[in-house]
């Protein structure tokens, strides 16, 4: 500074000697054009009106000039904005106290975040332990129901014993673990239940959404006002934002999707720095009128599958006729149809159209019914085994349908030829069959029953005479009971004549407790049982099989259905 001083040192044109302190700066323009405006302390001293307001110390231009706000400089209308500028540079120390601030600010958000990050870290693990599917855990409480360890250590420590004392230890264990089995099935039921649950309790996807508000949040911090007003105006539309991109993660992340999680996150990333304008110009009616999608988040990965697998079917189905032939012809729908076929009484053939049509539109879903043990255990069609035969002349013609069922006419009208069924009926069986009679003309009969398996000489003999037989025939618009022939006992109804010229009849078969019943179908309020006097020896006969008998024109008996059963409903 001093060496400005001596460089620069301006020295006063009337005191030669002195250097100049003061340069004036106010009311120049008023002054007297000679009068100087550089004063030195000689011309102060002459000056009678010397105001001090007027002048500027040269000292403090060069001193301060380049570094500082100059208070009478420059000439202004209001000198009080100079000073509190000049004021405000004396508070030079206030913006590194902010930077301080704003650092020991962030510095403290860390500390809070990570303390808080690790508690809740902590926290996490310890619940993913309790509420998250843990083989060991799994293991464990088998380990507990199941008594293996037991059996375990059985098997290993038998040293000094006989082959014979360990299979006494081990089937006395046995033994123990088959008495609680009821109790064993609803622990591990339980069991099953409980993992099950756990293992689909998982959700990386709440958390993720999280931890993107907060990094956006953090976006937000600001320690200037202008930046505040700023992000408030933004914030509102920032939230209006967020929802729509929430939203538009939401469809896409529908889980029939089967979209991946790093494509959703990195999708929302790319959304959350999309342009406000661009995706707050999207319509905010997503949906259609009255419409809501579908659920599917509530859904377990197992029920997925299965609708998956549905539609797959279903646009097969509709595109292509063999892959329909190849579900039509399946083990499980063919079981279903047969087992439709065998409840006669509870769908006529209009609903067993209908059934067969859903059960091939729901295929997917009868995977999980295991239709072949049911039908074995229960029902067994046995029509395939049945084969008609007839003795010369074959007067009868028989045609056998596509699904087994039979067709019996008579070509002549001159007798009632008949033909039987090979297949000898076991005693400890029970059988339903299922007839269809047609007859429309006077002096037309129709015979079913059973007859024994006769000796060839005895063969030309009329069934009927066996005695086991119900006798049709058509009158006045009726097919009614013709006269008696073992089936004649009124069991329910109070008489067996229908208005119709087709009848739907049910032959129901137990020799073994002497029952041999046929009602008329579907609603079976008429039933005929065998005489008294025949059926209590019926459980005697050994070569008894099943026959039809017709004559007349346009008569028909025909075989629908037959099958063994466990029992009659
Ligand atoms: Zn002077």
């Amino acid at each position: 500074m001093d060496q400005i001083n001596q460089d620069k040192s301006l020295k006063c044109a009337k005191h030669k000697k002195k250097q100049i302190e003061l340069i004036q700066v106010i009311n120049t323009q008023n002054e007297n054009q000679n009068q100087s405006f550089f004063y030195c302390p000689g011309c102060i001293y002459e000056d009678q009106s010397f105001d001090n307001s007027k002048y500027l110390q040269l000292d403090e231009i060069l001193d301060e000039g380049h570094k500082n706000v100059i208070k009478r400089w420059p000439p202004i209308n209001d000198y009080k904005i100079i000073e509190k500028l000049s004021n405000l540079c004396l508070m030079e120390d206030a913006n590194a106290m902010m930077q301080d601030k704003i650092v020991n600010f962030f510095n403290k958000l860390r500390d809070d975040i990570l303390s808080k990050l690790d508690i809740m870290q902590k926290k996490m693990v310890e619940l993913s332990l309790q509420n998250t599917f843990q083989k060991q855990k799994l293991v464990k409480q088998y380990q507990d129901i199941s008594n293996i360890i037991t059996l375990r250590q059985l098997l290993l420590n038998h040293e000094g014993e006989s082959s014979e004392e360990l299979q006494t230890r081990y089937k006395q264990l046995v033994k123990e673990m088959e008495q609680k089995k009821d109790q064993t099935t609803n622990h591990l039921q339980s069991l099953l239940n409980i993992s099950q649950t756990l293992q689909g309790n998982v959700n990386f996807e709440h958390a993720a959404q999280i931890r993107n508000r907060i990094i956006s949040q953090i976006d937000e911090i600001t320690f200037f006002n202008q930046d505040i007003s700023q992000n408030n105006s933004q914030h509102a539309n920032n939230s209006s934002c967020q929802q729509i991109v929430d939203q538009i993660v939401t469809l896409v992340s529908n889980k029939t999707n089967f979209c991946s999680d790093a494509f959703l996150l990195s999708l929302r990333e790319q959304l959350q720095k999309t342009d406000p304008l661009l995706l707050t110009s999207i319509s905010n009616k997503i949906f259609q009128e009255n419409k809501q999608p579908i659920d599917f988040y509530k859904l377990n990965e197992e029920q997925l599958q299965q609708i998956s697998e549905f539609v797959h079917h279903s646009v097969n189905l509709a595109e292509d006729k063999n892959y329909e032939n190849q579900i039509k012809d399946s083990t499980q729908i063919q079981s279903l149809i047969t087992l439709i076929g065998s409840e006669s009484d509870l769908f006529d053939d209009e609903n067993k159209l209908q059934l067969k049509k859903f059960f091939i539109e729901i295929f997917p879903f009868l995977k999980k019914i295991n239709i072949n043990r049911i039908d074995r255990k229960n029902i067994q069609n046995i029509l395939p085994l049945i084969n008609f035969k007839q003795l010369n002349p074959c007067n009868l013609v028989i045609q056998k349908n596509e699904d087994h069922s039979y067709q019996i006419k008579n070509q002549s009208n001159d007798s009632a030829y008949y033909c039987y069924s090979d297949l000898i009926l076991d005693v400890n069986k029970k059988y339903i069959f299922k007839f269809q009679v047609k007859m429309k003309n006077p002096n037309s009969f129709a015979f079913v029953g059973l007859t024994r398996l006769h000796s060839q000489q005895l063969a030309y003999n009329h069934p009927v005479l066996d005695n086991f037989s119900l006798i049709l025939t058509y009158e006045n618009s009726y097919i009614k009971k013709h006269s008696n022939s073992g089936i004649d006992n009124q069991f329910k109804g109070s008489s067996f004549q229908f208005k119709s010229e087709e009848l739907l009849l049910e032959l129901r078969i137990d020799l073994q407790n002497n029952i041999l019943q046929i009602s008329d179908l579907p609603k079976k309020e008429n039933m005929l049982a065998l005489t008294e006097n025949v059926a209590s020896v019926l459980f005697q006969e050994k070569n008894l099989v099943m026959y039809v008998s017709v004559r007349g024109e346009q008569c028909e008996c025909n075989l629908l259905e037959a099958k063994q059963v466990n029992q009659f409903q």
